[in-house]
């Protein structure tokens, strides 16, 4: 643990850190990493997506709190804190289209609110961005300094403008008032406790393979992400955290793939005999993205171990448990 981290005006003998979104996939788990790396965490989450069979394990620990609270209303928490790590956010564009303004009011009042506590803290102060800043990027791959093509006024802007919308209020925190900050823009991740209804494409393949239904691609699947395992970021964002740099830093597996690739390699792992559907590409689906993960590999001497393959094969297995089969 970086000992800048540590607050000397307490005697609180751990690191504590606010993380908001607890419940949801991404944070559930860096909440229990950081737990096991000696913090003290406590959770907020409004449950609008996020399910407490996530944070399950982590309610019996003493190390880790947890109140049900929407960010957008006014956040208190009592005592100190060391880091606020903002991670609340539909994140599944599912979620987003179905949920756009409370999408776009957690990212800009929610920000505000995370932001503000943060400063009254004096704690570092940790904002999940997205590869959805580059928005259907005509740079490939996607270097942090590419400002990115986005359709504010599309179906997906809500969730785009809100993260651009927050990565330029955290900036300006950190510029106005020297808040110490760090932004991470996080790439198409997949995992253990991805919601297998959530709609995101790896908890869509590898549900409909295990119940023998068509897998449905959108387009004609030449569509292109890079898919990175839940505990590769969380490895990545930890180094993010504490290390000196305030990015904007990539944190992805740089592995690309066609759509129909994923669906390949999903039939393969879980051996299933579903057959393909394709249906309507949604509105600004990006046609391709890929991290350019320079900056992380420099910085932090990141890299991402887990690949697809394996990755799948470990979501695969938890499917399987969670669903008793
Ligand atoms: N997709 C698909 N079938 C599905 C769900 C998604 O072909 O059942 C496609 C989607 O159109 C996109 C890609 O898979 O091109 C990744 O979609 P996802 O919703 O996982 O995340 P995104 O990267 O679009 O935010």
């Amino acid at each position: 643990m970086d000992p800048s981290l540590r607050r000397r005006s307490t005697d609180l003998p751990r690191p504590r850190a606010l993380v908001t979104g607890a419940a949801g996939f991404l944070a559930s788990h860096l909440s229990e990493r950081l737990i096991a790396d000696g913090w003290d965490v406590v959770g907020f989450d409004s449950m609008l997506t996020g399910r407490m069979e996530n944070i399950a394990g982590l309610l019996s620990r003493p190390e880790f709190t947890f109140e049900r609270h929407d960010v957008t209303n006014y956040l208190h928490v009592t005592g100190p804190l060391d880091a606020v790590l903002h991670f609340a956010s539909p994140a599944s564009p599912q979620d987003y289209l179905e949920h756009p303004i409370k999408t776009m009011k957690v990212g800009s009042l929610g920000t505000h609110n995370a932001l503000g506590l943060a400063l009254a803290k004096q704690a570092r102060f940790l904002l999940a961005s997205t590869s959805e800043v580059y928005g259907d990027p005509l740079v490939h791959p996607q270097p942090e300094s590419y400002w990115g093509n986005v359709n504010p006024i599309g179906p997906r802007g809500v969730y785009d403008e809100a993260k651009r919308f927050a990565e330029a209020l955290t900036l300006a925190y950190h510029r106005a008032h020297g808040l110490d900050v760090r932004i991470v823009r996080i790439f198409n991740t997949y995992g253990p406790r991805l919601r297998p209804a959530d709609g995101r494409v790896v908890s869509n393949f590898l549900v409909q393979a295990m119940e023998g239904k068509p897998l449905t691609i959108y387009g004609k699947g030449q569509q292109t992400r890079s898919f990175c395992y839940v505990d590769d970021l969380v490895r990545g964002i930890l180094g993010l955290l504490q290390s000196d740099h305030i990015g904007p830093m990539n944190i992805g597996n740089p592995n690309e793939f066609t759509i129909l690739e994923l669906a390949q390699a999903v039939l393969d792992v879980t051996g299933s005999s579903s057959e393909i559907a394709f249906e309507p590409l949604p509105v600004d689906d990006p046609t391709q993205r890929q991290p350019d993960i320079s900056l992380a590999r420099s910085v932090l001497g990141w890299e991402p171990e887990v690949q697809l393959r394996e990755g799948l094969t470990r979501t695969y297995e938890w499917y399987r448990k969670e669903r008793g089969q």
